[in-house]
């Protein structure tokens, strides 16, 4: 076995994709914890790629390999929804104030030579949404950041450019990207990636569905504003086809329960009729009475 050499940076990177591609084939979600992420191996030299620094350079490798940001607690929206810049990039920080730390040394290699890196969102304790290739497009040295794209379509782009559009596209393009598999990876992961009226535990049939929308001001995509549902429960949910009263049963319209029909409108819809929830087992996940309640309210008044 011979040692890994630095001139091998591009094979390092993509042999640490195909390990990411096979940990998530392997999972029943879109997260993985860092002892997983961390099995990672090249020519038999195990390389942890989730240290305890936010940045992570190998030695022999002067551009940085990945970086991450930690988790927020599940009633907080997390820093990098907030915090898109003009250009519709994430920001992300430098390791301290000295933009000459090795750390931000690595991630301005990484930015001047386009490498690409993994990102690692913290999601939960030692949980990650693994989002790859991402780029360090630009630095901010006033603000002490770099510009992050999380979607090679974002990747070297003009982003002096004052054209509106460009700047719309690169910041759906963020949302799609990590706003939304994020405030999913984190629902699902509250709730063990469980139907919380059936149970189902199909990551790839469930939703993190919000109680209060978007558009509403409590809206926020925060965990204790949404409920884990499989595609039925949240279809039915949003067509207020069936509620859900503040203190966690489950209300189906009286019309459908007077419905005869097969056996998904019976064993899917009318039998969930006055059962309870399977609530997260962290209290600060399980969904707000108040949100829930005036989603309720909602749902009675269609009737
Ligand atoms: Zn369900």
């Amino acid at each position: 076995m011979r040692n890994f050499q630095a001139d091998d940076d591009s094979i390092l990177r993509q042999a640490m994709f195909d390990h990411l591609d096979r940990c998530l084939a392997g999972a029943q979600a879109e997260f993985l914890s860092s002892r997983v992420i961390n099995t990672f191996e090249i020519q038999g030299q195990p390389i942890r790629l989730i240290v305890q620094s936010g940045i992570r350079k190998v030695q022999g490798h002067p551009g940085a390999l990945t970086i991450r940001t930690t988790y927020t607690p599940p009633s907080a929206v997390p820093p990098y929804i907030d915090d898109v810049g003009s250009n519709g990039l994430v920001r992300y920080k430098y390791r301290g104030q000295d933009e000459g730390h090795s750390d931000n040394r690595a991630l301005r290699h990484a930015m001047e030579t386009g490498l690409p890196l993994a990102y690692f969102v913290g999601i939960a304790p030692g949980i990650y949404l693994p989002i790859y290739p991402v780029y360090v497009e630009a630095e901010d040295q006033s603000r002490h950041e770099f510009a992050i794209a999380v979607d090679q379509y974002l990747h070297g782009h003009d982003l002096d450019s004052i054209d509106t559009f460009q700047r719309e596209y690169r910041t759906s393009v963020t949302k799609a990207r990590l706003h939304q598999p994020s405030f999913r990876a984190r629902v699902l992961h509250a709730y063990n990636s469980t139907c919380t009226i059936c149970r189902l535990h199909h990551a790839e049939l469930l939703d993190a569905a919000h109680i209060l929308p978007d558009s509403h001001p409590q809206g926020l995509p925060i965990v204790p504003n949404a409920l884990t549902l499989c595609k039925l429960h949240h279809a039915a949910f949003d067509r207020n086809l069936l509620g859900i009263r503040p203190d966690f049963v489950v209300e189906v319209k009286p019309e459908l329960l007077r419905e005869i029909d097969g056996p998904m409108l019976q064993h899917g819809l009318k039998e969930m009729n006055g059962t309870q929830l399977v609530l997260p087992k962290e209290r600060a996940s399980r969904p707000d009475r108040a949100r829930l309640l005036e989603r309720y309210e909602e749902f009675r008044s269609t009737k």
